[in-house]
C-alpha cells in the first residue's frame, strides 16, 4: 500500500502517518518529493477498512493498494522517473548515458587505453570488470583486488566514473571502495543476498535482468535492493534466452517499454551481450535508444581480438565513434540530452 500525503502536509501529519504504520504492523518506506511525500507501507495486503484507515488520517490524500508484487519499484509508488548518480553523471529523468570499457580489466594498459577510447568518443561511464563471473571456471576470471586498483588509476586519469561487476555479497565492501556504481550480473539477477548486501551499501546499483528472468521476477529482485533503503537502481535489459541462436542472447527490446510503464526506475540496455558479435552492437544500441532507455553499456576495447573475455562482441575505437555519432540524434529525437 502507498500513502499519498497532500501537497500541504505538514511534518507532524507526515510523523503520525509513519508511527501509525509502524504499530499495525507495516515497514514504512518514506519517498520525500519535490511536491509530496509518499509512504510505501510494506507489509500483508491491506483490507479495505485498513485502508480507508490510513486514507482517514490527518494530512492523507490517497491510498494506493498496489496491484503489484514489486512495490518501491512501481510507478504506483513513484509516478515520475527517477534518476541515479554515478559519481557526477546523471541518468533517467531525460538524460542518456553512455557506459563503455572492456568486458573485463586485463591489463593497466588496456584498460587505460580503452579509458582514453570512451573518453574521447564521448562516453560518460567507464566499465570494465575486475571480478569476472565466468560460466566456465577453466576461464578469465578477472585481476580481483588488482582490476580494481587499474580502474581507479583510470578513473583519475580520465575523471570518468567506474562501473564494475560485483559477484558475491562478501566482496560488496571492497569493490564498494573503488566503484562509482556496483554492477549486478545476469547470473546473479535472483542472488538475493548479493542483492540485499548492494541495497545495503547505498552505492548505485547496474541491475541486469538475468537471461530466464520474466520481468515481473526482476522487478521483484530489484525489491530486495531497494527495499534495503537504497533507491539508486538502473535496471538493464541485455537480452534473454530464446530459441533463436542467431544472436547471443535475444534483445528484448519490448521489455524498455513494459519497464518504463510498469517502473519510475531507469532503464538501459546492453546491446554488446545480447547480440555477441559486434557487427550487431550498434543497431541494438540504437534500437535500445528508440525503445525508450535511459542509457546503454557497451564493450570497447583496444585490440578486441586479443580480449582475454567476449573478444567476438568487444567494438574497436573506430566502430564506438561510429555508434556514437550514430546515436546522437536517436537520443535527441527521444527528447533526451546524451
Ligand atoms: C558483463 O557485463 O561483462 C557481463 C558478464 O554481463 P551479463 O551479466 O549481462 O552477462
Ligand atoms: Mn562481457
Amino acid at each position: 500500500m502507498v500513502i499519498v500525503m497532500r501537497k500541504d502536509a505538514d511534518q507532524a501529519s507526515v510523523d503520525r502517518v509513519l508511527s501509525e504504520v509502524e504499530n499495525l504492523g507495516f515497514t514504512p518506506h518514506v519517498s520525500a518529493g519535490e511536491s509530496r511525500t509518499l509512504i510505501g507501507a510494506i507489509g500483508p495486503a491491506p483490507t479495505e477498512e485498513l485502508r480507508e484507515h490510513f486514507a482517514g488520517l490527518g494530512g492523507v490524500e490517497t491510498v494506493v493498494r498496489t496491484t503489484k508484487p514489486f512495490k518501491l519499484a512501481s510507478r504506483e509508488f513513484k509516478h515520475d522517473d527517477s534518476f541515479v548518480m554515478i559519481g557526477g553523471v546523471k541518468t533517467g529523468n531525460g538524460r542518456f548515458v553512455v557506459a563503455a570499457g572492456p568486458c573485463g580489466v586485463e591489463s593497466r594498459e588496456q584498460t587505460l587505453s580503452a579509458a582514453d577510447i570512451v573518453k574521447s568518443g564521448g562516453g560518460q561511464v567507464l566499465r570494465g570488470g575486475a571480478y569476472k563471473p565466468r560460466t566456465s571456471p577453466y576461464a578469465f576470471q578477472g585481476l580481483g583486488e588488482e582490476g580494481l586498483a587499474i580502474l581507479a588509476e583510470a578513473r583519475a586519469a580520465t575523471g570518468m566514473p567506474i562501473v564494475t561487476e560485483v559477484t558475491a555479497p562478501e566482496l560488496v565492501e571492497k569493490v564498494a571502495g573503488t566503484a562509482d556504481m556496483l554492477q549486478v550480473g545476469a547470473r546473479n539477477t535472483q542472488n538475493f543476498a548479493l542483492l540485499a548486501a548492494v541495497g545495503r551499501s547505498g552505492k548505485p546499483v547496474l541491475f541486469k535482468r538475468g537471461m530466464s528472468t520474466s520481468i515481473t521476477e526482476f522487478l521483484q529482485a530489484a525489491e530486495y535492493i531497494l527495499s534495503q533503503g537504497n533507491p539508486n537502481v538502473v535496471l538493464c535489459e541485455r537480452g534473454i534466452r530464446t530459441f533463436e541462436t542467431a544472436t547471443r542472447f535475444t534483445l528484448d527490446v519490448g521489455a524498455v517499454p513494459v519497464l518504463k510503464e510498469l517502473s519510475h526506475l531507469p532503464v538501459w540496455v546492453d546491446p554488446s551481450h545480447a547480440a555477441g558479435k559486434r557487427s550487431l552492437v550498434t543497431s541494438l544500441a540504437l534500437a535500445g535508444a528508440a525503445a525508450g532507455a535511459d542509457g546503454i553499456i557497451v564493450e570497447v576495447h583496444p585490440k578486441p581480438e586479443e580480449a582475454k573475455s567476449d573478444a567476438a562482441q568487444q567494438l574497436d575505437a573506430g566502430e564506438f565513434g561510429a555508434l556514437m555519432s550514430r546515436l546522437g540524434p536517436v537520443v535527441e529525437a527521444l527528447g533526451k540530452s546524451l
